[in-house]
């Protein structure tokens, strides 16, 4: 058994995840919507991702004997005002997620939980890799974003991320 702490917060952590996936796939029909499909393509693929990140914080939760609570999914709440403040607010997200596994992690260590640090030390690294990439695309932007033919090229080359599932396997 987990501690109680800890299972509360896992459980907060699903319905976070779904959150970013809806967050994102809400960023994901804005490109659409204004022709950028690369960058739309980018962020479903992102939302698939989350998606998945949930569906391993539940696959935890019931390897290891917890109940899975799921609670209502906010409707999201970035205010879409245009192609680079999105990107931007997609790191502000990242950096919340990032803080938001941090804390769980610190849970897990005041309790001696070395089975649940072990499980987030991939979640760890993952945000670190999330950040990079949601930096990434706002310098890509500053660089390219203002001239057509460029951001054409860079919305090509965004429309080329495909899906793959986590390497992490519980
Ligand atoms: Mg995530």
């Amino acid at each position: 058994m987990l501690n109680t702490k800890v299972v509360e917060l896992l459980n907060q952590q699903v319905n976070k995840e779904f959150y970013s996936a809806y967050l994102y796939l809400d960023f994901s029909n804005y490109y659409y919507d204004n022709g950028l499909e690369g960058f739309g393509n980018w962020y479903r693929v992102q939302a698939q991702e989350e998606r998945d990140h949930a569906m391993l914080f539940i696959q935890y939760l019931q390897n290891n004997g917890e109940k899975v609570i799921l609670d209502a999914i906010e409707k999201p709440a970035v205010a879409l005002e245009n192609a680079k403040s999105i990107l931007s607010e997609g790191l502000k997200h990242e950096q919340y997620v990032t803080s938001l596994i941090h804390n769980i992690y610190d849970a897990a260590y005041s309790v001696k939980d070395f089975r649940t640090m072990q499980f987030l030390d991939w979640f760890v690294k993952e945000q670190g890799e999330e950040e990079t990439n949601a930096d990434n695309l706002i310098k890509k932007y500053e660089l390219f974003g203002d001239d057509p033919k460029s951001l054409y090229m860079l919305d090509n080359e965004l429309g080329g991320r495909v899906y793959s599932a986590p390497s992490l396997v519980l």
